[in-house]
């Protein structure tokens, strides 16, 4: 980007699972508990669960585990909504147990993007439900209230790797892709939002850490090393609008900002 103009940043797209929260963990037990409760004698271990993180989307999950590990069982299209659908459930449960928590330098991102009058967006494959769960979970508020944008697993016919959750982002958004940054722990989000066209920063978590993030923009240890934003910016060739809002406050009036 070396003497070019930065483009202006105007936006901040975040993945959810693994990026947001560490929540593979969470999603595993609930999985588990799932098949327990239906009589099923799977239990989805963390090497298996890593290798069945390559098919996004839970019910697409629950797919492949049947195709590659129990072709007997016999489940339709319509048991597998049914059977993901106790999971959420589940997941839900946990989740309202209180044991969620923000990665590293997320809360601190989202605020100083708020300050810059940044909009923020969330690209997911996980379903909305699971999104106002974790929303609730962390800030007592639903999503809405936290992101001007929301695109999340069932609004698009192909998940990540496919590029189409990030281009529903950007339309909500009304932004060209040049205008923002994408945060991912996975390589499949990483294609997804590079396939959009996406500058895309990368933190592993202990489910992907071994994966290949060549497209990555910049890969770090934690969110933490994207701050401050001014300097994460310039370094993507990007330049932030000045400061438009008091610390604190987020840029629709005066709603604190948690
Ligand atoms: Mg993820």
């Amino acid at each position: 980007m070396a003497g070019t103009t930065p483009s202006p940043l105007r936006g901040l797209i975040f993945d959810v699972d693994g990026t947001l929260a560490e929540t593979e963990e969470l999603h595993r037990r609930a999985f588990n508990e799932s098949f327990a409760r239906w009589g099923l004698d799977w239990h989805w271990s963390r090497e298996h669960y890593r290798r069945l993180l390559a098919t996004t989307g839970g019910k697409e999950r629950i797919a492949a585990h049947v195709r590659d590990h129990a072709p007997e069982t016999a489940l339709s299209a319509d048991g597998i909504a049914r059977l993901h659908g106790e999971k959420t459930a589940i997941y839900d449960r946990i989740v309202g147990e209180g044991t969620l928590a923000l990665r590293p330098g997320i809360a601190a991102l989202l605020a100083e993007a708020r300050r810059h009058g940044l909009r923020l967006a969330i690209a997911t494959t996980t379903s909305r439900p699971n999104v106002e769960t974790l929303s609730r979970a962390i800030w007592g508020r639903p999503a809405s209230e936290i992101f001007d944008v929301i695109a999340s697993g069932d609004e698009v016919l192909h998940k990540k790797p496919d590029p189409e959750i990030y281009r529903l982002a950007l339309a909500r958004l009304e932004l060209p892709a040049g205008a923002v940054i994408a945060f991912e722990d996975s390589r499949n989000g990483l294609l997804s939002a590079t396939g959009a066209g996406i500058a895309t920063v990368v933190a592993p978590g202990p489910y992907t850490r071994d994966q290949d993030f060549g497209e990555a923009a910049l890969v770090v240890e934690e969110f933490t090393a994207c701050l401050p934003l001014e300097r994460l910016s310039a370094r993507l060739g990007k330049a932030l609008p000045a400061t438009a809002t008091r610390p604190g406050f987020d840029n629709q009036g005066d709603r604190p900002w948690p």
